[in-house]
């Protein structure tokens, strides 16, 4: 199905938030409390397929309250980030990477494609509309997230035949304020996120339902993440409940664990996976036993370690603990870090300060509406 037979109707807001008011807005802090004018909606049927494609002012969603997506959460969402050029530009990164995981997220929860153009397009209106909304400080940029639910109103356990396609746009700061503070990572021995055969590869809502216990279990061991080990053995180290992890051993060496069927095929790990190479380092997609990390970590092999992804970037750790030990990686915050020194080279390519060599700029062309 081609986004042709798709037309956006427009219905511009008639009440945006005046400028005073849109940079009262843009000012709050927290993450994701703030959102934009706009928001575009495509409705899907198994009879018309994706149809009613609309840009029209942000506002609460109606629903029934049958609609399947509250009673077994049949959701998947994506989120990527538009981006302030120095020349005042927006554009948006590697958006074709999110619309291909989409559609791989909601083919593991049954639910239907889009095609990638449309889901493209409906990023692109929803971020030349709402342009006034891409902020310009330095760290700062638009959230977009893409979400789509089950909408049957049925209490029968099945495939939804009716679903709901939104976007929603919310201006963010840098996502760990202040100067970078190396992360305390806590890695937990009770709780798993995802087995093989379950939806560990997914972005979808249940996922990160499941982790919330285990992330309340790290905040009340004064940690800030929560690390998650395979669901078998225990021992092989996963990912953060949203974001994937590296390892950084001596002689230029990264390594992350695979893209196995239980961690999120995050873009901004594919990204640095790509930059690690091009400047030079031996990057290893490999299992990882949480107990190699200590032995590496004791005998001074490991440098350093960090976690990625569209939110925070690249963070730092600088702590991983357990209910019976903890270690500290050394301090380098002297230095520049591999950490750092790939954080650098990922941004400067998605403010279009680097030449972007591998074609993961796109330009959106503003204003639309
Ligand atoms: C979204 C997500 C990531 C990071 O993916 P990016 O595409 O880099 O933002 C990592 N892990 C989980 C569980 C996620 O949901």
């Amino acid at each position: 199905m081609s986004s042709a037979s798709c037309q956006f109707v427009v219905e511009p807001n008639a009440a945006p938030a005046g400028i005073e008011e849109r940079h009262r807005l843009m000012s709050i802090p927290e993450f994701g409390v703030v959102f934009t004018d706009h928001m575009v909606t495509i409705r899907f049927s198994i009879e018309n397929g994706w149809h009613d494609a609309r840009l029209v002012p942000y506002a609460p969603l109606s629903l029934d309250p049958a609609s399947a997506i509250f009673h077994y959460g049949q959701e998947v969402f994506e989120g990527t980030k538009a981006y302030r050029t120095p020349d005042g530009g927006i554009v948006l990164f590697r958006p074709d990477c999110n619309a291909r995981r989409f559609n791989a997220s909601a083919e593991r929860m049954g639910m239907p494609a889009m095609p990638e153009n449309l889901f493209i397009e409906a990023l692109e209106r929803l971020v030349s509309a709402d342009a006034a909304w891409v902020p310009e400080a330095k760290g700062a940029s638009l959230y977009l997230r893409p979400f789509m639910i089950a909408l049957d109103k049925s209490l029968s356990v099945r495939p939804s035949r009716d679903y709901l396609f939104v976007v929603i746009a919310s201006p963010v700061k840098a996502y760990f304020a202040g100067p970078p503070v190396p992360l305390k990572i806590w890695v937990t021995e009770e709780f798993t996120r995802a087995a093989q055969g379950g939806t560990g590869f997914a972005k979808c809502g249940g996922n990160y339902a499941a982790s919330m216990k285990a992330q309340a279990e790290a905040a009340a061991n004064n940690c800030d993440q929560v690390l998650f080990l395979d669901a078998v053995n225990r021992s092989w180290i996963e990912e953060l409940g949203l974001m994937n992890i590296f390892f950084v051993l001596e002689g230029m060496k990264l390594i992350t664990p695979p893209l196995n069927g239980t961690i999120l095929p995050g873009v901004t790990r594919d990204s640095i996976i790509h930059l690690a190479a091009e400047l030079g380092f031996s990057v290893e997609e490999r299992l990882y036993a949480f107990s190699e990390l200590c032995d590496d970590a004791l005998c001074g092999r490991l440098k350093e370690s960090f976690v990625c992804g569209t939110g925070a970037v690249v963070a730092e750790v600088g702590q991983f603990q357990t209910r019976h030990k903890t270690f500290t990686l050394p301090d380098r915050s002297d230095s520049d870090t591999v950490a750092q020194i790939l954080r650098k080279a990922l941004v400067s390519i998605q403010r279009c300060e680097m030449p972007d060599t591998n074609d993961w700029i796109r330009r959106v062309s503003t204003p639309r509406i």
